[in-house]
C-alpha cells in the first residue's frame, strides 16, 4: 500500500534584542562563558522575572505579519523538566493561552504563493548550552555556558500541513526571509537563531486520519531538515510496508553521517507539569500597542513582489529574487527610480548579486560604495544606448573600486563612450561617404550591406559605439535617402 507522509514543523527563533526575555542580561551572541547571566536568568530563589516589551513587540510585528489572531490577555506557563542547562529546572513558556493563533506564511513566487497554516506563535525564553568537548585524559565531562539561558524565543508550530521534505525547506528559507525582513532576528540557522524541530508520519495514501508521528530535535540546517525528513520518512516506509508499526518517539539526526538515532520513546515521554507562572502577570496587549505594531510593520516581501510584478513589469521569478531580502528591493527600487525599470532589474540581478557572491558581502556594504544612484546613472546611459554594454560593465567593474560618476570614471580610464546618436551621426555620415557603392546597394534592398556598414561604422568607434544605435542611426538615414531627402552635408573635415 502505498503511504504518505504528513509534517508539522516546530520553529525556534531567537529575537535580536538587546536584554534577555525576563531580565537585563545582554542577549549577545559569543560572550566569554557564564558572563551575561544575573540571578533572575540563573534562577536563584527569590529573583523575580519582568517580560522584555521589545520582545513582546517583536512577537507581535510576526504575529501580525503572519496574518494571526492576537490574544489580548495571553499567560506565561512554567513548563517543569530537569536538564543541566537549564538553570531552573523549568522554563517559561506560553501554553494553553499563547500570545497569537492560526495565521499562515505564503511561501513561493510572486502570484503563485502556497500559504501553510499555523497553529500558534509563542513566547519564550532559550535554554544555556552545553558543549562536550573531546575527553580530557580519562575523563569525560561537559561544560554549559549559561549566557544563553532567559534570550527570548519565538515558537511557531505549524499544522500538519507539509508533505514533503521540500516544502519543509522552502518554509523554513521563507520564514527565514521573514524574520530578517522584519528585522526580529538574524535568522542564522548556523548560530542557532533558526532551530526545527519536525514532526512526521505515514498514513496510506488519501486517508484523513493522522498516522504515529515522529519528532526529529534540534535540526540547524535547511539542509539538515530536508535530508533528516527523507531519512525517517524512508525509515516509517519501510517499518509499514513489511507490516510493523511506528512507535512514537523523539529521534536525532546527524545529517554529516545521515543517522537518526532514537533520544527517547514514548515510555519516557515527559510529564511536564505545566502551570500559569506565577510570578508574571497576564500579559495583556492593549489596543495602543498593537496598534502601533500593526503601524510599524513594512510593507511585506510577498505583497512587495507582486508590486514590482504590476509596477515595474518584472517577471514573479525577478521580482522574488529581489524580494529575497528587503535591503536589496530597496536598492533596486532607488535603482529602478532613475533608469529603465527592467536594465535595472538585470543589473541588479546579475552584477550586484555576483559580487555580493563573490566579496561575500552584504547589500548594505556594497550600497555604501555603489549607491543605488551611482549604478542607476551607469544604468540609465545603457537604457539611452549612450553607453554599450559591455562597456558599461567595465565601468562598473571601476565603480567598485574607485570614487567618481560615469563621465568621470570614462575620462580617467581614457575612455570615451560614443554611444549618443549625436555622438555617432557625423561617424555615420562619413562611413556613407566613403563608401557610395554600398550605399547604392543598400538603398537596392541589401540587407548584408547594411551589416557591413555598421560593421565600418563600429570600426571607426573602435569599438566603442553601440551597435544597435548605429544601426539605427544608419536605417534612419536609409529612410530619409529612400524617400528621397535630400542627404544633410557631410561634416567638412573631420577631427
Ligand atoms: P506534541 O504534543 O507532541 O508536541 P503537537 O500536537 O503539539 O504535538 O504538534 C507538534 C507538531 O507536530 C505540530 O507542528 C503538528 O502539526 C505536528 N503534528 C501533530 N501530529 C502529527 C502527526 N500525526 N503527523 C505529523 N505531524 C504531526
Ligand atoms: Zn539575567
Ligand atoms: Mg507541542
Amino acid at each position: 500500500m502505498a503511504h504518505e507522509a504528513v509534517i508539522g514543523l516546530e520553529c525556534h527563533i531567537q529575537l535580536r534584542t538587546r536584554g534577555k526575555m525576563f531580565c537585563g542580561c545582554p542577549a549577545e551572541f559569543g560572550a566569554p562563558p557564564d558572563t551575561n547571566v544575573c540571578p533572575v536568568c540563573l534562577g536563584l530563589p527569590g529573583a523575580l522575572p519582568r517580560a522584555n516589551r521589545a520582545a513582546v513587540e517583536a512577537a507581535l510585528r510576526l504575529g501580525l505579519a503572519l496574518g494571526c489572531a492576537i490574544r489580548e490577555e495571553s499567560v506565561f506557563a512554567r513548563k517543569h523538566y530537569f536538564y543541566p542547562d537549564s538553570p531552573k529546572n523549568y522554563q517559561i513558556t506560553q501554553y494553553d493561552r499563547p500570545l497569537c493563533a492560526g495565521g499562515s506564511l505564503p511561501v513561493g513566487e510572486a502570484g503563485g504563493e502556497r500559504r501553510y497554516d499555523l497553529e500558534r506563535l509563542h513566547l519564550e525564553e532559550d535554554t544555556g548550552k552545553s558543549s562536550h568537548p573531546v575527553r580530557a585524559g580519562d575523563r569525560a565531562f561537559s561544560l554549559v555556558d549559561f549566557n544563553r539561558a532567559g534570550v527570548p524565543l519565538l515558537e511557531l508550530v505549524t499544522q500538519p500541513v507539509f508533505r514533503e521534505p521540500a516544502e519543509c525547506a522552502a518554509f523554513l528559507a521563507a520564514l527565514r526571509r521573514l524574520v530578517r525582513w522584519l528585522g526580529v532576528s538574524d535568522g542564522d540557522m548556523e548560530k542557532g537563531q533558526l532551530r526545527c524541530d519536525a514532526n512526521v508520519s505515514l498514513r496510506p495514501a488519501g486517508a484523513a486520519a493522522l498516522g504515529v508521528k515522529t519528532e526529529l530535535k534540534n535540526l540547524n540546517s535547511i539542509r539538515g531538515v530536508e535530508r533528516g525528513l527523507a531519512a525517517e520518512i524512508a525509515r516509517q516506509r519501510l517499518l509499514l510496508e513489511g507490516g510493523g508499526v511506528v512507535g512514537q518517539a523523539t529521534l536525532s539526526y546527524d545529517v554529516e553521517h545521515d543517522r537518526l538515532a532514537v533520544m527517547r520513546s514514548k515510555e519516557d515521554a515527559h510529564d511536564y507539569r505545566y502551570f500559569p507562572e506565577p510570578d508574571l502577570p497576564v500579559l495583556r496587549v492593549v489596543g495602543a500597542v498593537l496598534e502601533a505594531a500593526r503601524a510599524g510593520l513594512p510593507e511585506l516581501p510577498w505583497t512587495r513582489a507582486a508590486r514590482l510584478v504590476g509596477r515595474y513589469g518584472l517577471s514573479a521569478h525577478d521580482a522574488s529574487v529581489l524580494c529575497e531580502q528587503r535591503e536589496l528591493a530597496d536598492y533596486y527600487e532607488a535603482c529602478a527610480a532613475v533608469a529603465d525599470e527592467r536594465l535595472a532589474a538585470n543589473w541588479v540581478m546579475t552584477e550586484v548579486l555576483r559580487v555580493l557572491h563573490e566579496r561575500a558581502g552584504s547589500i548594505g556594504e556594497f550600497a555604501a560604495r555603489v549607491p543605488a544612484v551611482r549604478l542607476g546613472g551607469l544604468v540609465a546611459r545603457v537604457a539611452a544606448k549612450e553607453i554599450p554594454g559591455p562597456l558599461a560593465k567595465q565601468v562598473f567593474g571601476w565603480m567598485l573600486d574607485e570614487e567618481g560618476g560615469v563621465d568621470e570614471l570614462l575620462a580617467r580610464h581614457g575612455v570615451r563612450a560614443m554611444g549618443a546618436a549625436t555622438d555617432l551621426r557625423p561617424l555615420v555620415l562619413e562611413v556613407l561617404g566613403e563608401h557610395a557603392a554600398a550605399v547604392a546597394q543598400v538603398l537596392a534592398g541589401s540587407s548584408r550591406t547594411l551589416d557591413f556598414l555598421v560593421g565600418q561604422v563600429m570600426k571607426k568607434s573602435r569599438g566603442q559605439a553601440a551597435p544597435q544605435v548605429v544601426r539605427e542611426l544608419l536605417e534612419t538615414e536609409f529612410a530619409r535617402r529612400a524617400a528621397g531627402e535630400s542627404p544633410p552635408r557631410a561634416p567638412r573635415g573631420g577631427p
